[in-house]
Parts: structure tokens; sequence; C-alpha cells
């Protein structure tokens, strides 16, 4: 089986903050940029505290390819090599979350997201490969809400009926909810969600555009509907070696061949605002929201920094992954041999103080 260098090993989770810049609305309301990062370091100071992550961009003209090469891009390369990998943006509603994911990627659009970068990654990689081996990408696109799990693909979504007197509600015709499977080798397969297969790179764009566009107009508000929801965009790549003699001839090299099938899957993951891990509203519903949506984000807070706490790891120690539907979803995709990193989102507003401090110390368990 694959396993991990040592130095790699030990650090389940990397941690990058991200600090976007204070944008013209903040400018306009006279806010102060509150965080100052420590020349040299990957450490930022605010107010009285002090945190010190992997990685901290931000600011700079642009931030973003310097977030994709340095953390992503291993990632991509471990989906070569069969290691399932998550990469999650965590931070409150407004903090760039979506904006560095790319997830509200549009065709022709901008490409600096970590996502148009991802899929640009992977077909180059191909190009250089596919003498090697035959490749087969697949992706899937889903939304968890309220603990229920919506596919972003489904040609024929749920149809919605006005129940007189109960408002909108969402009826599924014929078509089971999506439920999350546990295979015997230990992976997780979420039945009858779509999984796409795609060719080419602008047949994944537009998927992932699709996508974005379904989540956008599942509500009247793309804001707060956002706000509310983990986005999940799984990019799966199979790959058979192939056997036959190379170009000038020879046959493969040992060393060349390695396994016949591999298969690895990345998620990238918008989360929902983290302002939402402590809400609590007056009337019933939102605060049923509240808690389903405090239990992602908790569940999430928990596995991660069980994942970190190497003596508990050395020692089997309980990962308490069934706490919530994301952390189920992402089971065989966080800790073990899959790689996983946190993008830490913030705004460096005065005005966002006390929500960027939640962020810096939620994602300071994961370190
Ligand atoms: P979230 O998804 O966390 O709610 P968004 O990604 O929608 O946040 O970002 C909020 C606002 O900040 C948007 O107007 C977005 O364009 C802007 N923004 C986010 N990150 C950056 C950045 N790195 N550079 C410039 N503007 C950004
Ligand atoms: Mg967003």
């Amino acid at each position: 089986a694959n396993v991990l260098d040592e130095s790699e090993a030990t650090q389940a989770v990397q941690v990058a903050l991200n600090i976007r810049p204070l944008i013209p609305l903040e400018r306009v309301q006279g806010c102060n940029d509150c965080i100052t990062v420590v020349p040299g370091e990957p450490q930022v100071q605010i107010g009285h505290h002090s945190f010190t992550f992997d990685y901290v961009f931000g600011r700079a003209a642009t931030p973003l390819p310097g977030i994709f090469d340095k953390c992503v891009k291993p990632l991509v390369e471990g989906l070569f090599h069969g290691y399932n990998a998550t990469v999650l943006a965590y931070g409150q509603t407004g903090s760039g979350k979506t904006y560095t994911m790319g997830t509200g990627y549009t065709v022709g659009g901008s490409t600096e997201g970590v996502i148009p970068q991802v899929m640009q990654t992977i077909f180059k990689r191909i190009e250089t490969l596919k003498h090697k081996a035959d490749f087969q990408l697949r992706v899937s696109f889903i939304e968890i809400l309220k603990e229920e799990i919506h596919d972003l693909l489904d040609p024929n979504p749920p149809s919605t009926e006005y129940i007189f007197g109960g408002g909108l509600k969402a009826l599924a015709v014929g078509k089971p909810p999506i439920q999350i499977r546990e295979t015997t080798a230990g992976g997780i397969t979420l039945m009858g969600v779509t999984e796409a297969d795609v060719k080419s790179l602008e047949e994944m764009a537009a998927y992932l555009e699709h996508g974005s566009l379904s989540r956008a107009t599942g509500s009247t508000n793309m804001n707060s509907h956002s706000s509310r929801s983990h986005a999940i965009f799984t990019i799966t790549l199979e790959q058979r070696r192939k056997w036959d003699p190379l170009p000038d001839g020879g046959s493969p090299s040992p060393e060349d061949c390695g396994e016949d099938y591999l298969c690895a899957k990345l998620h990238l993951v918008d989360l929902a605002g983290s302002e939402r891990a402590k809400r609590t509203g007056a009337d019933g519903l939102r605060f049923k929201e509240g808690v389903h949506i405090n239990r992602g984000l908790l569940a999430l807070g928990n596995v991660i920094s069980a994942l970190g706490d190497e003596k508990k790891r050395r020692e089997g120690g309980h990962v308490p992954y069934r706490d919530s539907k994301l952390t189920r979803l992402l089971q065989d995709s966080l800790g073990g041999n899959s790689r996983t990193v946190m993008i830490a989102c913030v705004s460096p507003a005065d005005v966002n103080a006390e929500e960027s401090i939640n962020t810096l110390k939620y994602a300071n368990r994961a370190r």
C-alpha cells in the first residue's frame, strides 16, 4: 500500500490563512485593516492575539496563484498517485471562500480560483501521461443543507410545489434521497448522485458552472443560501496503465509500472459561513437550521482536531466522522493516507475582527 513519508504523515491537515483585501464597501464604510502579518513568518496578529499557520496569503496583488501552487498543486499530484484529498474553505460569509475556491465560476470568467486551476492542472498532467495510461474523469457537485444532500448536477431536480398555508415544499418525484454508503474497503460512495463523465476541460468547466447556477437559483438570495450550505465539487480520477510497447518499441521499466489501476478523488469544499456555527434564532425553523449547520462545522472541527492529535492517532483513537453528513461524506478523504488543506478565509476589516478571531481559533485547532 502507499504510505506517505514521515514528514508528511505527521501533519494530517495543513492550514493556510487567506486574508482578502478590504473590499470597496468596507472602504466606503471607513473600515480599517486590523490584521498584521509578521514579516517573513506565517504568523498574524489581531488585537492581542497571535496565530501561526502553515502559510499566510493575502493582500498582495495576486494572492490566489500562491495558494494553488503551494497548497493545492501537491494534492493534485497526489491524485495521480492514488491519494484522496480534500480542500476546505472556511470562514464567515463575505470572507472570500467562494472567490478563493472558484465555486461561483462562469464559463469565460476568471480562472484564478482554486477549482479552475485544479481542472487546468489535471488536464495538462493527463496530456503528458496519456501514452502510459488511460484516464477517466468524473465530477459530481452536491450541496449539504440542513443535513440533507442535494445534487447540483441533477438534470431533473425535484419539483417544487406550493402547499397552501405551508409555503414551498420540495417534492422528490420518484427519487430516493441521496444516501451515504460505505464500501467494504472503507470507501465512501453517494447513492443516487449524478456522476458526470468528462473528457475535456471545457466539459468539466461547464459542469462546474451548471452546478454553481443551480445552487444560486435554488434560492432568492444567493448569499443567504450559500451561507447556510456546504458545496462540494468532487473530481474522481481513474487510471489504467497501458501495457503496450513504449513509442520507442521498448517495454516499460519496472519502476515505470507501479500499479495497474488507481482511483482517487479530490473534494473541493466551499463550507457554510462560519458565523452559522453558533447561530440560534428565535423562530423554530432558523433555530433548527442553526443547529444543523452547527453540526457540520462542529463535527469538522472535532474530526480535524482529532486527526491533528498525534497521540490519539497513534493509538488509533476515535475520530468522530459519524457526527454529521459533511464529515461522513469526507471520511475516506480526511486523515489516513489522504491529504487535507484547510484555507481559512478572513476579512481584514476591524468591524469583522470578532468573527475573524473565531475563524483563526477554529483553524488553529487543526494544527
Ligand atoms: P464568501 O463566499 O466567503 O461569502 P465571497 O467569496 O463571496 O465570500 O467574497 C466576498 C466579497 O469579497 C466578494 O465581493 C469578492 O469579490 C470579494 N473578494 C473575496 N476575496 C477577494 C480577493 N482575494 N481579492 C479581491 N476581492 C475579493
Ligand atoms: Mg460564498
